[in-house]
């Protein structure tokens, strides 16, 4: 086993106390301390399919998650509330784009209509 030489360089944009008390962390301790970080963090940045709802009238087909964007096959009303509401299923590609103001929100851009029934592929 090698052993490392140069201890990690604490990082900055953590406040000294916290370095401090990670410091004196057995391993046991630091697993559960990574495990904890990891769920809150989860728990801060709930995944983007977690974020998306079936507005009224909505139906959500399925959801497709990928590492820059997200997949959705949803069936909407038309807003006239014809007797083949909801429509579609419509295919959206959806991401998470900043905010000026702070936070993020999630950009819809229609792909087009799915045909269910042979998969065929959308044109961008
Ligand atoms: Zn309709």
């Amino acid at each position: 086993m090698t052993e490392k030489d140069t201890e990690p360089a604490p990082p900055g944009a953590l406040p000294a106390t916290v370095i401090e008390m990670v410091n004196q962390l057995d391993d046991k301790e630091l697993q559960t301390l990574i495990d904890y970080a990891q769920e809150r963090y989860e728990y801060a940045h709930p995944s983007l399919s977690d974020q998306i709802e079936a507005a009224s009238g909505e139906e959500i087909v399925r959801i497709e998650e990928y590492p820059e964007y997200t997949l959705v096959v949803k069936r909407q009303p038309c807003g006239k509330d014809c007797d083949e509401c909801p429509h579609g299923p419509f295919l959206y590609h959806v991401q998470e784009e900043p905010r000026f103001e702070g936070g993020t929100r999630l950009r819809w851009r229609y792909l087009g209509e799915v045909n269910e029934t042979d998969q065929q592929d959308t044109e961008e």
